[in-house]
């Protein structure tokens, strides 16, 4: 197989021997794949800025069994704002840690790779009124794409429409108070919340930036849907703990 040239996103680096990394790279063309990036250790490799994770990158490689073997990066995006923020920084890389997690190597999609573009463009560039809501968009639109999509309009247990009081993650969506199941992971939904979280369903990311909602709102959001994500795909979100962590020493 000859080279692949293909624009991509640094979602993960890792060192390897002296001045090697071992890059994970959510591609276009290839969707996630492994590649070793050869010597962009070095204080003045040419490939340094564009083999750092958050770079976006077009890049050109050749394909190996486990391992592709880069041979030109050229940066295009390196969202560098992210990099001056601790807050966003945290929040850009839960995005990446998901797409890591969630991803098969080989798995692609495109559109989802664009969302992870523009949800970090408005991240880095301040383009939203709150960069929470932007988290929380990202995780509905992802979970809904991997074939997850919550049921947020009957109860998942019997369909009735009123009294939709829970979120249950086995059930995957809301159910009444009659059908909650002892042995479920259940939420206590409040219809605001419930209300934001058909919003994050209904709306483009670029509609869903204009929101202006309540920090606390959203976080119950993110938590639910960080707690389901994690339920479907069976793997929690390092970066989301680290995330929670920071916020709870800072308050
Ligand atoms: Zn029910």
């Amino acid at each position: 197989m000859g080279l692949i040239e293909t624009n991509g996103i640094i979602i993960k680096e890792m060192p390897y021997r002296d001045q090697d990394k071992i890059l994970t790279v959510f591609t276009e063309k290839e969707g996630k794949v492994q590649c070793i990036a050869r010597g962009v250790r070095r204080p003045k490799s040419p490939l340094l800025a564009s083999t750092q994770v958050f770079a976006y990158s077009e890049l050109v490689y050749y394909p190996g069994k486990t391992f592709g073997n880069i041979q030109q990066a050229h940066l295009i995006e390196s969202f560098y704002a992210l990099r001056n923020d601790l807050n966003k920084m945290a929040l850009g890389s839960y995005l990446l840690d998901l797409i890591s997690n969630s991803f098969e190597v080989y798995q692609e999609s495109p559109e989802i790779l664009k969302l992870l573009l523009h949800c970090l463009f408005y991240l880095s560039e301040n383009k939203a009124k709150n960069d929470l809501v932007i988290v929380a968009a990202f995780q509905m639109k992802l979970v809904s794409f991997l074939g997850y999509r919550p049921g947020l309009t009957a109860c998942m247990g019997c369909r009735k429409e009123t009294d939709l009081s829970y979120f249950d993650i086995e059930g995957s969506g809301l159910i009444c108070g009659n059908c909650r199941e002892a042995d479920h992971y259940t939420y206590r939904i409040e219809p605001e919340l419930t209300g934001f979280l058909k919003d994050l369903l209904a709306y483009p990311v670029k509609q869903l930036k204009n929101m202006e909602i309540a920090d606390e709102l959203v976080i119950k959001a993110m938590d639910i849907l960080e707690h389901y994500i994690s339920h479907c795909i069976g793997k929690a979100s390092k970066a989301y703990s680290f995330y929670k962590d920071m916020k709870n020493l800072t308050l």
